[in-house]
């Protein structure tokens, strides 16, 4: 069979495409990418020309079946999303499993990912760190996510639109507490920013800030000091670091 390339782009910055992954995506005879307009987009800019077909969320079943059968026959095929990753917080870990499972072999071609580049630059603990990316739709099913994870020692990494930063912020004081946290937005990007203060001081809701473009918000894991924090009000807004490059 051919092989599966889960492959980064970039998750802003252009120039965090690898060099590699312009030579395979150049070389594979088809890509599938989560929406192709955005991915010709980015092909154009490197003067790729490789045949895309759509594999996202609202096709995978079936889709998934038809590129392992490409697969099986002995093509090659590479498989990206948006930016960064596939298959963290995007489509790609279905086909993953299916490859997996069909005797395909998956290899990585690792690049940009805002969860891993928000951490490293943080401030807070990198030793051991939980991904919970996007919480989920329902109220109920957001408040048990959170429930699971409130008692983690481990950095806490998640992903939020823009629209619902400020509820998600609020929610996420209630749920953990008054704790170090800190808003990673653009990252890569021109207005790439870092606002390093906590979970009360950072929401939106307090500091007034109108939340635009990308966030990745970082929070600290449950420890001694901060666990007497769990419940108590926020500190004032004026304690909040901003560091703008
Ligand atoms: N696959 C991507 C990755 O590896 O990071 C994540 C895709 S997910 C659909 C999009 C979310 O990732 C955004 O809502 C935001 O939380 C985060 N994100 C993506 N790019 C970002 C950036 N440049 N700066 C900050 N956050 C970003």
């Amino acid at each position: 069979p051919g092989v599966l390339y889960l492959c980064a782009t970039p998750i802003g910055n252009l120039e965090d495409m690898t060099y590699r992954a312009v030579r395979i995506l150049g070389e594979v005879p088809m890509i599938a990418a989560e929406d192709t307009r955005h991915t010709r987009q980015l092909l154009t800019h490197f003067d790729i020309h490789t045949k895309l077909t759509s594999y996202h969320e609202h096709n995978k079943m079936e889709k998934g079946q038809e590129l392992i059968d490409w697969m099986l026959e002995g093509n090659d095929l590479a498989c990206v999303s948006d930016a960064g990753l596939p298959g963290i917080a995007d489509p790609g870990s279905m086909l993953a499993q299916q490859a997996i499972e069909a005797g395909i072999r998956v290899i990585p071609l690792p690049g940009a990912n805002a969860a891993l580049s928000a951490l490293i630059s943080s401030g807070l603990d990198t030793t051991r760190f939980s991904f919970v990316g996007f919480l989920p739709k329902t109220k109920q099913k957001r408040k048990e996510r959170l429930d699971e994870v409130k008692n983690h020692r481990e950095t806490l990494l998640f992903y939020e639109a823009p629209h619902h930063l400020k509820a998600t912020m609020d929610e996420l004081f209630d749920a953990l507490g008054d704790r170090p946290a800190v808003l990673a937005r653009e990252l890569t990007k021109k207005f790439e920013e870092f606002s390093r203060g906590t979970l009360g001081t950072l929401r939106p809701s307090v500091s007034g800030i109108e939340p635009r473009g990308e966030y990745v918000i970082v929070v600290s894991g449950k420890t001694e000091e901060n666990e007497e924090t769990q419940t108590a009000k926020a500190s004032p807004a004026e304690l909040v670091e901003k560091y703008i490059e």
